[in-house]
């Protein structure tokens, strides 16, 4: 097993500073690769194929991030990104050590997130794209079905659901 930080991930492409689509205030989004959805209209297909993209380590991909993002708002993207769980976690911990804001997106249903995921981000947004559904006027929502959680004001008021 690589240590932490040496965790391969595959990345389809990095948007710096460049997003205020994808959560709270203007965020840099990292596009992992590797999606096994196929929703009907995804905006990245490019993003499918696991072995596409280009290859990063958890801690490249991190310096890399850090050198090239000013506002320190990050969201983790596809692609799927709970297809590289490990590496999303690593990724999520080293972010959070520097003080940035961290948030990912999911097609998948809540309770598919691993704890630990969900325990180290700020922000999640879970639930598939439906094609049918989409919207263009809901904060951060590719789709009306899907849910953006801000995870730090649910610990603070005790509202989380119960551990899984
Ligand atoms: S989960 Fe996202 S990236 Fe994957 S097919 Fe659906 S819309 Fe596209």
């Amino acid at each position: 097993m690589p240590a932490l930080l040496e965790i391969p991930v595959r990345v389809s492409g990095i948007k710096y500073d460049g997003s205020i689509a994808d959560g709270p205030g203007m965020r840099t989004v990292v596009f992992l690769q590797g999606c096994d959805k196929r929703c009907k209209g995804c905006h990245n297909p490019e993003t499918w194929d696991p072995k596409g993209g280009v290859a990063y380590s958890v801690q490249g991909l991190a310096d890399e991030i850090m050198a090239r993002s000013e506002f320190r708002r990050v969201t983790i993207s596809g692609g799927e990104p709970l297809l590289q769980p490990e590496a999303v976690l690593a990724l999520i911990r080293t972010l959070k050590d520097k003080g940035y804001d961290v948030c990912v997106y999911t097609g998948r249903h809540r309770s598919c997130v691993p704890q630990d995921i969900e325990d180290a981000a700020d922000y999640l947004k879970v639930g598939e794209f439906m094609e049918e559904l989409k919207t263009s006027v809901i904060p951060y929502m590719g789709s009306s079905n899907q849910e953006f959680i801000y995870l730090n004001e649910e610990r603070l008021s005790g509202s989380a659901p119960c551990p899984k």
